[in-house]
């Protein structure tokens, strides 16, 4: 039985020195940082450091980095905190279709309660529709929410030029989803609000935070204690904040010679697979290399998920928090595939750190899979 985890795009094995890091502020720094006598205040010495180590990283203040339990908590403060602060005078959003369930299932409640969302289309190349979002935008838009690369497709939408488009053609808060950017591409883009988790870079499970740049004001969806520069009440991880930085530095570190593997990785797949005749290669080729997503035409992407995962090999049939739910990917379907495609679609996702060994492994045992699967049918 093999042991090969092809899902880090959902989430990632905690470095150990992530680990390690935890445990120590756990143990040596259990004081609640609010406190004022001695304890307290290393605590919050060391809750600084965490917070200018994570600053450094992304290249921005200390006060812009505001700690939360992942991107789901990340995403909902920065479209919630920014479509109620504006309310007076900006009912409207842009996002994109492509976007996770933790921006889309905000945006839909938004709308019942009178804000009106466009969502931007894209095609099969993962190319955005600018002229779209630039026509769409008017003096009422008070947010644009794009993500910087899709979970399921790895398309790369361009952050950069979004972000001149929104702030040219109206005084919209620009956020970005950077959950799956962060730790596998330099973050040089401009934005003013950034979301992502620590378990995506080997961090821990419910650790992140919301990087919100100066003069970006949120209304708080947590009320309480005022912890968190009053947008996040409530008293603070110390160890999860310490692990996420020592998480961020690990990650960046190596991204680099994570990226150089990870090319090597993805051309290998492209190689390969397009050689099998069943195989339809969703990622385009300027996608992030990170996560390669493919289909096959005729057998439905839970069954071949399940025969790789009963041989050891842990692969995803598109992002783990729908793939639960029944039928399509809508990312895929809304990239213009059709129902086909985009209901047997599978999705390999990298740290980077793999060996190409085992994708060998994992190509041979596929093949092995479909030719079971044939006689089957
Ligand atoms: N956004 C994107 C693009 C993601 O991939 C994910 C995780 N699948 C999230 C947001 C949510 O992250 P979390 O579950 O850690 O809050």
């Amino acid at each position: 039985m093999h042991n090969i985890y092809l899902d880090n795009a959902s989430t990632t094995k905690t470095y150990t020195e992530v680990l390690e890091s935890f445990t120590k502020a756990s143990i040596d720094y259990f004081a609640n940082p609010a406190s004022t006598h001695k304890l307290g205040l290393l605590s919050d010495e060391l809750l600084t450091k965490a917070r200018k180590q994570i600053a450094k990283y992304f290249q921005v203040k200390d006060n812009e980095v505001i700690f939360t339990s992942g991107a789901t908590e990340g995403n909902n403060l920065a479209i919630k905190g920014v479509m109620y602060q504006n309310s007076s005078w900006g009912k409207k959003a842009i996002t994109t279709k492509g976007e996770h369930p933790s921006v889309l299932k905000v945006f839909e409640e938004l709308e019942q309660e009178g804000f009106s969302v466009t969502y931007l289309d894209y095609d099969k190349e993962g190319k955005l529709d600018l002229e779209q979002l630039k026509n769409s935008l008017d003096d009422k838009t008070s947010l644009v929410s794009i993500m910087a690369i899709n979970n399921e497709t790895g398309y790369i939408f361009p952050i950069e030029e979004c972000y001149k488009i929104t702030k040219r053609y109206s005084k919209a808060i620009f956020h970005t989803d950077a959950t799956q950017a962060v730790g596998k591409e330099p973050i040089f883009f401009p934005y003013d609000l950034l979301s992502f988790s620590g378990h995506k870079i080997g961090g821990i499970k419910g650790s992140g935070a919301l990087i919100k740049k100066s003069g970006v004001t949120l209304k708080s969806q947590i009320l309480g204690g005022g912890q968190e520069f009053n947008l996040r009440s409530g008293t603070s991880s110390l160890p999860l904040d310490v692990s996420l930085a020592t998480a961020i530095r690990l990650s960046f570190n190596s991204l680099e010679s994570r990226r150089s593997n990870v090319l090597k990785i993805r051309d290998y797949l492209y190689s390969t697979l397009s050689e099998i005749e069943e195989v339809e290669i969703i990622s385009p080729k300027n996608s992030s290399p990170f996560i390669f997503s493919f289909a096959l035409k005729e057998h439905k992407g839970s069954v071949v998920m399940e025969a790789l995962s009963n041989r050891g090999i842990y692969v995803s049939t598109r992002s783990a928090c729908s793939s639960r739910e029944k039928g399509y990917s809508y990312v895929i379907k809304n990239a213009g595939y059709d129902d086909i495609v985009a209901s047997n679609a599978i999705r390999l996702s990298f740290t980077g750190n793999e060996d190409l060994e085992d994708i060998k492994i994992f190509v041979n045992e596929l093949k092995d899979c479909l030719q079971i699967l044939k006689k089957e049918r």
